[in-house]
């Protein structure tokens, strides 16, 4: 039960005093509209089911973005793409296929970044975690099984080629059900050293069996999939405030190609639709401009939102949203910036009947639209907001299909996210937040993301120049 006791009569009075009568007015809206007005939800069940999922490149993506410019066309929000190129990578065919003990077509797709190449055969051997104490001493030449959820680096997976000689890697998925999981080798958009396959859970387990029972399997690879540039573009709709000073809120608008990206990341598709059309369609006065950014790229590595931070860097943006995968909202992050911590505060305990039950926490994350925006010291959000588990296990997946969105969780959490949205674009105290290089390594280090961001070579600073 609610402890709605705990909270002083007195802070619900303070509250209210907070925001002026058409504030209050333009909140009552916003918030009444994200149930009674919702189009999202029906904007992204027709998106996947005529084109799937959204591959950054892929003719469903391009039909996908039209889909979602001619929506805001209908209701008059500005908008415009902004091209960019970027290392990309196409699926075309990808075949494992078990020749010894028997002959079994393996269900299994390449990683991204596995480039073409001509098919060859090898023993299977099994590596476990892959950390150098589980290789066998005779992996030349041979093609190497890794357990479930293993996330290698380049520099892993080039070691394990050229340390050990494996020549291929089979990955099992960290799911049942025949799912694959699809995902990329890098964040570098360099090719992969070997080839890697995912396959799935339970011939990842048939295929350790073998190994184990001493049958040395033979497994045979082959793929047309290609790496190759990519032209794409980011969708940018703007909502002009009192100043050009704006606020981003960003949600990666690709997918993986397997399922329809319904969750990861449709969601966010939709809430930053809702949100961006909600607010112009109460069309308040607001002090900053609102920038909604879909960006593309993001399953590759970013390189829709990097690109977007590029062509913008004169811009001055004094927070960033970030929609990836938001389910039911229970709290906020303020990502490292100490500064934002009362704002959301302040917002998770304004908000009457839904105010966030969970505590606004201050722990930066790496692998989304967001870390570009970090680097630069840029103030960025994201939420704690969690999707049903039975749902968000098939992501990157085959099961990431719409029936596994929830009209109302959206709802809510459209009417949560314009909320904040409206209120970071009319709190001018957000201005000057950003922070400088020196105090953006320091947040960096802090959270101990420092190295990881080097193990996958997205640490953008410059090591310090050395004293004489
Ligand atoms: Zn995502």
């Amino acid at each position: 039960m609610k402890k709605l006791a705990l909270l002083p009569f007195a802070a619900l009075l303070g509250v209210a005093t907070l925001s002026n009568a058409s504030d209050e007015l333009a909140r009552e809206r916003l918030l009444g509209s994200a149930f009674l007005d919702n189009q999202s939800y029906h904007l992204l069940e027709e998106m996947t089911n005529l084109y799937g999922g959204r591959i950054t490149g892929s003719e469903s993506n391009e039909k996908s973005m039209q889909m979602l410019e001619q929506a805001l066309d209908a209701h008059g929000i500005a908008n415009h793409r902004e091209a960019f190129t970027f290392p990309g990578w196409e699926r075309r065919e990808d075949r494992a296929t078990l020749l010894h003990p028997l002959k079994r077509e393996l269900r299994s797709i390449a990683m991204g970044y596995v480039d073409q190449h001509a098919s060859f055969a090898a023993e299977l051997i099994y590596l476990g975690k892959g950390s150098e104490q589980e290789i066998p001493a005779n992996s030349q030449g041979k093609i190497g099984l890794l357990a479930a959820n293993v996330k290698l680096s380049q520099d892993s997976i080039q070691s394990l080629a050229t340390e050990n000689g494996i020549v291929g890697l089979l990955l099992t998925n960290r799911k049942n059900g025949g799912q694959l999981l699809a995902r990329t080798a890098n964040y570098s958009g360099d090719a992969s050293p070997i080839p890697i396959y995912s396959v799935t859970e339970e011939e990842g387990h048939w295929l350790k069996r073998l190994v184990e029972s001493g049958e040395k399997p033979r497994v045979q690879l082959a793929t047309t999939s290609i790496v190759k540039e990519i032209e794409s573009y980011n969708l940018v709709a703007t909502l002009p405030g009192k100043t050009s000073k704006k606020i981003v809120i960003g949600a990666h608008f690709d997918s993986w190609d397997l399922g329809q990206g319904a969750l990861d990341n449709g969601l966010g598709i939709a809430q930053a639709y809702d949100i961006t059309r909600l607010i112009h369609k109460i069309n308040p006065e607001n002090h900053f401009t609102i920038e909604t950014v879909w960006f593309n790229a993001e399953e590759f590595g970013l390189f829709g939102s990097y690109a977007y931070m590029e062509q913008h860097q004169d811009d001055e943006i004094v927070a960033m949203i970030n929609m990836d995968m938001v389910g039911n909202p229970l709290g906020a992050n303020a990502m490292g910036f100490v500064s934002l911590m009362p704002v959301l505060k302040e917002f998770s305990q304004g908000m009457g009947g839904l105010s966030l039950p969970k505590p606004v926490v201050n722990a930066p994350w790496l692998g989304s639209d967001h870390m570009p925006f970090i680097v630069q010291g840029i103030p960025s959000i994201t939420l704690n907001a969690p999707i049903d588990p039975d749902a968000v296990a098939f992501y990157h997946d085959f099961g990431d299909t719409f029936e596994k969105v929830d009209e109302e969780v959206l709802a809510k959490s459209i009417g949560i996210l314009s909320l904040l949205t409206f209120q970071l674009a009319n709190d001018p105290s957000l201005d000057g937040l950003r922070l400088n290089r020196e105090k953006t390594i320091e947040l960096l280090q802090n959270a101990r993301l420092e190295l990881r961001m080097k193990r996958y070579n997205i640490w953008p600073f410059e090591d310090e120049p050395k004293a004489p």
